[in-house]
């Protein structure tokens, strides 16, 4: 089996100035038997200078990363870099079209399917090429995610604990420049599987991710800090200057979410009833959601309480629950 991709595209990375194309993924199917899967990018090159690649709509209800990386090609010209700028608004084409997290194709969650394989189904298949063709040649990578259908976020930056000391370094001073009002560093809850991520992370790579917003929607404030976020990164990296900025900004709040323990999950069927709005300060042992049945009116609900002291970073956006839905994330003081 040969390992080069079988994507394609008229974009030629190495190029100067501003080119706008597609990453063209071979799709035969019963509706187009030579037909393709087209994955809009952009290239925007000057001079030398470090490579940030900018991607959105890793998963598809996620909203304010597609439309910040669309605002970002249609603004941002050669002039303005130094370096080399790759934006991708919809890096899951096919699941941004229909609003869903995974791909209406083959049922693939890409942020799962990392490293990919070229031979893979099309999930696999753009991770395959995220893995061997974008994440080699960037030096910063930003990956904007939200809270999807499901859940819901404190708009913040993200990045991960990790072991090297100097790219955690690296790592924090990028996502201090983010310049989220709230930035969390995460212990994944299930790192070995499959997240982009981590692939970028095991490259050397300064990787960020954000969770912004979420419940399916766009959110203002949140599209607001993606916004800003990109361009604060960009700047960062030496790629554009940066923006005059009126004044100081205010330090962000830094969080940890170090704990499987801070995420809190549901422990059976029924509605979640969320006891606190998002962002609320919360003390060990207190009751931060109920599940309640429906069905049997007089049991009582099911209480669900934070192991921790810390802020409601993230809760469930959808009311229906099954065991082992996760309804609240509890994230700590630095
Ligand atoms: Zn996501």
């Amino acid at each position: 089996m040969s390992d080069a991709s079988r994507i394609r595209t008229a974009i030629d990375l190495g190029l100067e100035g501003k080119q706008v194309g597609n990453l063209i993924v071979p799709h035969s199917r019963q509706s187009s038997a030579w037909g393709s899967l087209m994955i809009p990018i952009a290239v925007i090159a000057r001079g030398r200078g470090p490579t940030v690649l900018v991607t959105g709509g890793n998963h598809g209800d996620e909203y304010e990363g597609q439309v910040a990386v669309a605002e970002l090609i249609r603004t941002l010209e050669p002039g303005q870099v130094s370096g080399r700028v790759i934006a991708i608004p919809a890096l899951n084409a096919p699941a941004a079209r229909a609003g869903t997290r995974l791909s209406p194709i083959d049922g693939g969650n890409l942020n799962r399917s990392f490293p990919g394989r070229p031979d893979g189904t099309i999930t696999s298949m753009i991770a395959h090429y995220v893995d061997t063709t974008l994440l080699p040649v960037a030096d910063v990578i930003l990956d904007l995610h939200s809270g999807g259908s499901s859940l819901e976020f404190v708009p913040s930056g993200l990045a991960h604990r990790l072991d090297d000391p100097e790219h955690q370094r690296r790592t924090i001073a990028a996502l201090e420049a983010f310049g989220a009002p709230v930035s969390v560093i995460v212990d994944e809850i299930d790192p070995g599987s499959g997240m982009m991520d981590t692939a970028a992370e095991e490259k050397g790579k300064v990787f960020l991710s954000t969770e912004l917003g979420g419940g399916g929607r766009l959110g203002l404030e949140a599209l607001r800090v993606a916004e800003d976020g990109i361009r604060n990164v960009l700047a960062h990296a030496g790629v554009i200057e940066a923006a005059p900025t009126p004044g100081p900004r205010p330090p962000g709040r830094m969080l940890t979410v170090d704990d499987p323990e801070r995420y809190l999950a549901a422990r059976a069927e029924g509605v979640y009833r969320p006891l606190l709005e998002l962002g609320a300060a919360v003390e060990a042992g207190q009751p931060v959601a109920e599940i309640v049945f429906i069905d049997e009116p007089t049991r009582l609900p099911q209480v669900i309480r934070s192991g921790h002291d810390g802020m409601l970073w993230c809760r469930r956006a959808m009311a229906r629950v099954e065991p082992g839905d996760v309804v609240a994330v509890i994230a700590g003081e630095g």
